[in-house]
């Protein structure tokens, strides 16, 4: 079974014609309001194919709480561990221009609220776990226990986004570490010296985790270990919006290892993943099912 920890927020998206100037009100259009958040998007999308994948997080006792859980319910993912209470549920405000520009102001709430103590009181969860799958919207010191609480044999996935610098301990147990050329950048900081993804892969890899891969946008991606870097070719789509494209090559690369899959090969089956969430809009209401990769 595929274990995600991570955020969950209520995306509210209102398309403005400008943003306003500091103590400027501008009128925008309708607000839409669509579940989001890294982790929910990861946990909806490994669920949506098929996976048994269930979900440690934190929402508010609030309508966006309810929003969230209904939302992964659908989607069929186990929700005993979304926990709820703390803080109202994190909320991602944006403004979207008529270029297609977003601004956005994230509230985190809830998600700060996910603490370590709450990952040991999930034990069951993790040991029903043989991935384990996780980000950066939440506290860093609760990832720390993620990584403690792994059962064992069983595989840890690491997205860092948004991207800051890890600690050795949490590095060392990426299997692999899923990073875009942004986050590349930012792991890597001072030790990004070349422009090359591939060196990115060798760069990072040397940092300690077991394996990386590199995701490339139309360019698909590279999965580097001991044995070298491999290229995994993307898929040709017409891409209509990219939002929640990178969660789902996570979520489904993670399922896929999860069925011992070797990592080009799962790293391919993310791609096809992706390159299907790309071609419709949204985030969670984007990701294919099993038989829609398959007509890809
Ligand atoms: P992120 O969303 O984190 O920035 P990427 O943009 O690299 O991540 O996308 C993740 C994966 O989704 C890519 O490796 C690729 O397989 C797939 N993908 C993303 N954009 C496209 C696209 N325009 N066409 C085909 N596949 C895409």
């Amino acid at each position: 079974d595929l274990l995600v920890v991570g955020s969950a927020n209520a995306d509210l998206v209102i398309g403005v014609e400008r943003r306003p100037a500091a103590g400027e009100t501008v009128l925008g259009g309708d607000l839409a309001v669509h579940p989001g958040g890294k982790g929910a998007n990861q946990a909806v999308a490994a669920a949506r194919l098929g996976a048994a994948t269930a979900l440690l997080a934190r929402v508010g006792d609030d309508g966006h709480g309810r929003l969230l859980l209904d939302s992964l319910r659908t989607a069929g993912v186990d929700t005993v561990g979304v926990l709820v209470g703390g803080a109202p549920t994190g909320v991602a405000l944006i403004t979207v221009d008529p270029s297609g520009d977003n601004s956005i102001v994230v509230s985190p709430g809830a998600n700060s609220r996910l603490t370590p103590g709450d990952v040991r009181a999930a034990t069951s969860l993790f040991q029903a776990s043989r991935v384990v799958s996780a980000q950066l919207e939440i506290p860093l010191e609760t990832v720390v226990e993620v990584v403690r609480a792994l059962a064992p044999g069983s595989r840890f996935v690491l997205n860092p986004s948004p991207p800051r610098e890890l600690p050795v301990e949490v590095l060392a147990a990426c299997d692999p570490l899923i990073v875009n050329e942004h986050e590349a950048r930012v792991v890597l900081g001072d030790a990004c010296v070349s422009e090359d993804p591939a060196d990115w892969a060798r760069l990072l890899l040397a940092k300690g985790p077991r394996s990386v891969v590199v995701t490339l946008g139309a360019q698909g991606a590279l999965v580097c270990d001991r044995s070298g870097v491999t290229r995994v070719p993307s898929v040709r789509v017409e891409a209509v919006d990219t939002t929640g494209a990178g969660d789902a090559f996570t979520a489904a690369l993670a399922w896929k290892l999860g069925t011992g899959a070797a990592p080009a090969e799962a790293a391919a089956y993310g791609a096809r993943v992706g390159a299907a969430a790309v071609t419709r809009r949204g985030a969670q209401q984007s990701y294919p099912t099993a038989a829609e990769v398959e007509a890809l």
